[in-house]
């Protein structure tokens, strides 16, 4: 065992504090204010290679895997919530390509987003289901050269108004069908008739990255631009298996950046002849919390691990679901808690602990809640997918 960054991962991890210190941090507030999309950002991102970070060297990328891109995410978030999704959604609509997808897929659709010339978007929310993803009213009708025809609302989509392309699923089989081989996975680009953009969300944090509808109306997208087999919800569930610790790299990034602000205002806050962090009530606090940041970044770095191994299967979720659980849940609650050892000041817009505190709560509801999350792990318990025997 190990528990060293490889000489490269850490040269990555210091060049991202590096830009993430001296380029996201001063911009972090103003996106927020504005909700204007970082488009200087997501150039720098490209000019440092970082959109290419996850994407294999043979389809344009630096092959430095979900690790790479999870420690990235890790120093970006601890400033912003919003940058760190960009850098994200280079993985999460390239994830089903690069999982099932062909050789043409990749080169055509996964390369451009690796060299930044293309930006994409992950389809699979929809007005009336989100958890329960084989709900989805979508459909896919075969069409008479032996495409599809797609119909459908999909919603929530992070990304949206920016994104090239889109990967979309959508019911194959019958639109009232619970079975799992009813959903496959597409391909669709953004300038196809009939494709278009809806409705923006108006949103309590992570701004500046839209959200938003994605409107397909009778789009007919060729047969070689459907990811996989008909048949894709199992896709649906690795592409975002391997996605757990990424996103949980979001959650420690910005409970890393909330405490270590709290902290360096701890000890120049005079009170009662002392400072703040001269209380031990406080201290604990900050103890309670670093320890479960570092437990929170044992299961995020593990989890990046499993999945740079292909190991995104059934057996594995529990590991990889209790990475994103934790992770997300601890951003909410430290950034609840550092916001408190501010008092007054970590309420006002003075400091950054009150959109830590709007930003954190996203976190524990995309890609799969914290409920949803505990469901996976305790059904991998019970099926002694984990297990201590
Ligand atoms: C800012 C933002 C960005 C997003 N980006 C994307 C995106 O890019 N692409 C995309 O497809 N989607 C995106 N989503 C949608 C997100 O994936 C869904 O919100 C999420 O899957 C939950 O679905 P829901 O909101 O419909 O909640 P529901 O499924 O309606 O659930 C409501 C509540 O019930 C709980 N619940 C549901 N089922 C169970 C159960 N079986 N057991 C226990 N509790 C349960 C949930 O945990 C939740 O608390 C985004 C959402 C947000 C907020």
């Amino acid at each position: 065992m190990n528990f060293d960054l490889s000489p490269e991962l850490a040269e990555l991890q210091a060049t991202v504090r590096k830009i993430s210190r001296e380029r996201v941090l001063p911009r972090a507030r103003e996106i927020d204010s504005t909700e204007e999309y970082p488009q200087d950002l997501f150039d720098l991102f490209v000019e440092t290679g970082l959109t290419g970070l996850v994407v294999p060297e043979e389809y344009g990328g630096s092959g430095a895997g979900i690790l790479g891109l999870t420690i990235a995410i890790e120093e970006i978030a601890k400033y912003s919530n919003a940058a760190a999704l960009m850098l994200l959604l280079t993985r999460l609509p390239t994830g089903p390509v690069l999982i099932a997808g062909t050789e043409d897929q990749k080169k055509k659709y996964v390369t451009p987003v690796a060299t930044g010339e293309q930006r994409a978007a992950f389809g699979l929310s929809e007005p009336s289901v989100g958890s329960d993803v084989v709900g989805m009213r979508t459909r896919a009708t075969p069409d008479e050269a032996g495409g599809w025809v797609l119909d459908g609302v999909k919603c929530w989509m992070s990304g949206v108004a920016q994104a090239d392309w889109y990967c979309v699923f959508a019911k194959t089989g019958p639109v009232e069908s619970r079975d799992h081989s009813s959903i496959s996975a597409f391909v669709v680009e953004r300038s196809w008739p009939g494709v278009s953009v809806g409705r923006l969300d108006s949103k309590m944090g992570v701004k500046g990255i839209d959200t938003g509808e994605l409107l397909l109306d009778g789009v007919h997208v060729p047969a070689e631009n459907m990811i996989g087999e008909v048949g894709g919800f199992r896709l649906a569930m690795l592409g975002l298996n391997s996605m757990r610790p990424v996103v949980a790299a979001r959650g420690i990034g910005l409970a890393e950046g909330a405490l270590m602000y709290a902290v360096e205002y701890m000890k120049e806050r005079p009170a009662f002849g002392r400072t703040i962090a001269d209380f031990q009530g406080m201290q604990w606090k900050v103890a309670e919390l670093a320890a479960e940041l570092e437990a929170a970044r044992l299961l995020t770095y593990r989890a990046a691990w499993l999945a740079d191994q292909g190991k995104f299967g059934r057996e594995w979720v529990p590991y990889l679901s209790m990475a994103k659980y934790y992770a997300t849940e601890l951003a909410v609650k430290a950034s609840s808690e550092c916001l408190q050892m501010l008092g007054a000041a970590g309420y006002m817009k003075d400091h950054p602990m009150e959109l830590y505190y709007r930003d954190a709560k996203q976190l524990t509801i995309v890609e799969g809640t914290s409920q949803v999350q505990l469901n996976l792990i305790a059904r991998g318990v019970l099926d002694h997918d984990l297990w201590w025997d």
